[in-house]
């Protein structure tokens, strides 16, 4: 048996009081939380297990990103100032229809880099067509708690190559759950990924829905009601608006996870409450793509689950939940007030309710005891830093004045993913050097 305490300045646990505690060890054994500890009760002559002194550093939960896509972080930069329709059509279909095994893989590695670097613990991935065996396979290695799927694209009116037939798509995804829903100890989990309406027959949609039932805790994850181009073709082809479609074929539920959520009316918000429809937040990408920006106060008043993310790095250019949960916060304020989206109510946006939005809150989201031990440990100690020891300007800390450099360690199930700010796993020269040597091949096959 693995066990530690670790002793940090303080713990922000996200836990339903919200309880921070100022003078307490956490006790982590095989993974879990066991227990909590008064610091000075840590008798250090009897315990057999490691004991890890942080005196300035504080522990929160891990991080959940409910809507990303590790196919696309080697395209960083290869997209940019584009609308979303231009965006798919002329860069990011030709590039991910051009990925072999060699630069899927870097592109994943790159990206759980990044992520896990910003104390993301967990994701739920949107994969792409080909070879997403890689992407199962990098997640396996890298330790990361996952959601993911293979993207399921059937018609494609914006770039006709990159697509299969509705049974091929169907038939490759269930060889994929079979493999790899709950591998590594349940540690990642299947999220199957229709593209968007735009890319699905109503046939492959519903199908998705049905085969999603056969894997108990598999998810439904899909785009929608992003950009007006697209919303607007969404009517054209079907009468409906974009959620008011989905619900007419039966694919809303709460084991669906829908991203951006951008022009939706109001009928449509009761829809995703009625249904109990997790919307996945993605701040950046709706910014730079030009796209709009989601009525998420709305939202939570409502009840609906809302979680945040970074969507894909060609869209953003990182993948760093900080950037998103301070542009969460700053982007509702002109439109709602100063009082909207307030910091403690965005760091558990970030945390708790992602794992409530991927139905894992038994599990992750909150550091108590029974939950496993996705942990980040970061330094606010630091001139750049609220000085003020109340509980609130930790949140305001976390959410408005931290980033990826305040991030010390990580660990997921009780392992380190970073230590000292930096990977256990990667090695950051060699994943550079890798990314640059197969970004340019992808560039040549793709011929852009
Ligand atoms: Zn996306």
């Amino acid at each position: 048996m693995s066990k530690m305490i670790l002793i940090p300045g303080k713990i922000v646990t996200a836990n339903a009081e919200e309880r921070i505690y100022h003078n307490h060890a956490v006790e982590i054994e095989d993974g879990i939380i066991t227990n909590f500890i008064v610091k000075d009760s840590v008798d250090r002559s009897v315990y057999s297990g490691e004991i890890v002194d942080l005196p300035r550093l504080t522990l929160i939960p891990g991080f959940v990103q409910t809507h990303v896509h590790l196919c696309q972080t080697l395209f960083r930069g290869m997209a940019d100032d584009l609308e979303l329709l231009d965006w798919l059509q002329q860069r990011i279909f030709p590039l991910e229809n051009s990925h072999n095994e060699e630069s899927l893989k870097i592109s994943a590695d790159l990206g759980l880099f990044e992520l896990q670097r910003c104390g993301t613990t967990t994701i739920l991935d949107m994969g792409t067509i080909n070879h997403q065996e890689i992407i199962f396979e990098e997640l396996i290695k890298s330790g990361q708690r996952a959601f993911a799927g293979k993207c399921m694209i059937d018609r494609n009116d914006l770039f006709p190559n990159f697509k299969e037939t509705a049974a091929d798509s169907l038939n490759s995804s269930t060889v994929l759950a079979d493999n790899y829903h709950n591998a590594a100890d349940g540690r990642i989990k299947y999220g199957f990924a229709p593209r968007f309406v735009l890319s699905c027959s109503e046939k492959l949609l519903i199908d998705t829905k049905d085969l999603m039932h056969d894997y108990e805790g598999a998810l439904f994850h899909t785009h929608s009601s992003e950009n007006k181009s697209e919303v607007e073709t969404v009517r054209r082809l079907t009468g409906k608006e974009n959620i008011e479609y989905f619900n007419s074929i039966g694919v809303l539920e709460d084991h669906t996870v829908l991203a951006h959520c951008i022009h939706v009316n109001e009928q449509e918000t009761e829809t995703l409450k009625r249904t109990g429809t997790r919307v996945a937040h993605c701040p950046s990408s709706n910014l730079k793509l030009g796209s709009g920006i989601a009525n998420i106060p709305n939202y939570l008043q409502k009840g609906l689950s809302v979680s945040l993310a970074a969507d894909g790095a060609p869209c953003n250019n990182n993948l760093n939940i900080f950037t998103e949960m301070r542009l969460a916060a700053l982007m509702q304020k002109p439109i709602h007030g100063a009082k909207a989206m307030d910091a403690k109510t965005v760091f558990r946006l970030a945390t708790i309710e992602g794992a409530k939005a991927l139905h894992l809150e038994n599990e992750i989201g909150s550091i108590e005891i029974g939950k496993k031990a996705d942990l980040v440990l970061l330094d606010l100690e630091r001139a750049d830093q609220s000085l003020n020891e109340n509980d609130i300007s930790i949140y305001a800390n976390i959410v408005y004045s931290a980033n990826s450099g305040n991030v010390h360690s990580v660990m997921v199930e009780g392992k380190w993913v970073v230590r000292n700010n930096i990977s256990t796993l990667f090695e950051e020269k060699e994943l550079v050097s890798r990314g640059r040597t197969e970004l340019k091949k992808v560039i040549e096959r793709a011929g852009i």
